[in-house]
């Protein structure tokens, strides 16, 4: 381990950077500051009590996604439980995750009292797969979450085609996929619901936020409703019909999201193109293989790009030291997740606070070898705001590489 690190060219060692550019996020301007400041000057700073940029923000969302509507709310976390409640989920029901993605998606299961049950990940895509999903299917099973990991489109053919056979709700976790698409449709606009999250790391942004997105009339009733202390649409202000919060966002936010909104098109663009012309110059370089994207993905929104690593290729180099060495050469990257969500404390030690989740519920067992496998050795994550770069960007990345590759191993 020592000798490997010797190559006084790395950055890592103290050599120069490969790429020393800054690839800024988020991308704003004096439109951004402008529409803030006017919310600020007219002192409407709330919602749904003054003002109403929040619901043009929302109507604009859900055109943009073709969905009828649209309801924002605190983040991408409690959207997805606002979904999950209003798909009618009961104390002790089956709801099927990834165990390849952010906690949120199986906690927002155990806050609304219900069993996330983990599947395995499509070794070629990471995302979920649909033949494990069918063989974990019980009669307590109701909901499905499919996350388009990274912004790039799970099997919504199949999966839909399952969820119809089975009668089970499809509440797609979309927080990485704003502008992406399958089969020329928007991701989020295919399941019952759609989630995503504005959180600053995410592709559209205001900081924080969340916005959940259907087609259902009563769907849309019930996650309004609950978004909103149980108020209804037309109701008194203080008659209450539904459990829910208070979950608004601001008048800033919605101002910020907006002319981000305008923007989102462009950058999805961009993301697309510098993937497609990355995995093209990645094919070149042994030990280095880029996720597949299929025909079915008219838009990939790269918030990750994901390449599988090769230790063996790199004369043996773990994978979390080559991300640490490939950070250093000032490509924004990361070794992403270090374990699937089912070894995490929280469901190891079945820190639940819900006395409705059976006995039977049980983490210490769980093994999803293709998401084992992605964690410890093979996923290298290129984060997304490096992909708004410029092609000459791309080709400094691949550079990058294959520095860590040729360099000196004694
Ligand atoms: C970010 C994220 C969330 C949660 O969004 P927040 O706005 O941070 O609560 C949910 N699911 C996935 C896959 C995410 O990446």
């Amino acid at each position: 381990m020592k000798a490997i690190e010797m190559d006084q060219n790395l950055a890592i060692n103290g050599g120069t950077k490969t790429v020393t550019k800054a690839f800024p996020w988020p991308i704003y301007d004096e439109q951004e500051v402008d529409a803030v400041a006017e919310i600020v000057r007219s002192g409407k700073w709330g919602n749904p009590d003054c003002g109403d940029q929040v619901a043009k923000f929302e109507n604009e969302f859900a055109a943009y996604c073709g969905s009828k509507y649209a309801i924002t709310c605190v983040n991408g976390s409690v959207s997805l439980r606002l979904a999950l409640i209003a798909c009618g989920v009961k104390p002790g029901d089956e709801i099927i995750v990834p165990p390849y993605t952010f906690i949120t998606t199986a906690s927002s299961v155990i806050e609304c009292n219900c069993v996330p049950v983990f599947v395995d990940i499509d070794p070629d895509t990471y995302n979920i797969s649909p033949a494990a999903i069918e063989a974990a299917i019980t009669p307590r099973t109701k909901a499905i979450i499919p996350v388009h990991f990274g912004g790039l489109a799970c099997d919504m053919g199949a999966i839909m085609d399952i969820a119809n056979r089975y009668g089970l709700k499809v509440i797609e976790d979309a927080a990485h996929a704003h502008g992406a698409e399958y089969k020329g449709k928007k991701l989020g606009s295919i399941g019952h619901v759609g989630s995503f999250s504005f959180q600053s790391s995410k592709n559209l942004t205001s900081g924080e936020g969340g916005i959940v997105i259907t087609d259902d009339d009563e769907l849309y009733a019930m996650m309004h409703s609950l978004r909103n202390v149980g108020r209804i649409e037309g109701g008194q202000w203080y008659d209450h019909y539904n459990p829910g919060c208070n979950y608004r966002i601001t008048q800033m936010q919605a101002v910020l999201l907006s002319n981000q909104l305008k923007r989102l098109e462009g950058q999805t663009r961009r993301r697309n193109e510098n993937g497609l012309y990355l995995n093209q110059l990645l094919e070149t370089v042994d030990g280095i293989t880029p996720l597949q994207r299929d025909e079915s993905i008219t838009m990939h929104c790269y918030h990750i790009y994901i390449f599988k690593y090769d230790s063996a290729k790199f004369g043996g180099l773990p994978k979390d030291t080559f991300a640490e060495m490939l950070a250093a050469e000032g490509v924004p990257s990361f070794k992403g997740y270090p374990h699937p969500l089912y070894r995490q404390p929280l469901f190891q030690n079945k820190n639940f606070m819900c006395y409705a989740i059976p006995e039977t519920a049980d983490y210490s067992e769980v093994n999803c070898p293709v998401a084992e496998q992605a964690c410890n050795t093979d996923a290298v994550w290129i984060l997304q705001h490096a992909m708004l770069g410029e092609k000459e960007d791309m080709e400094l990345f691949v550079k990058a590489i294959l520095k860590i590759q040729a360099r000196e191993k004694d």
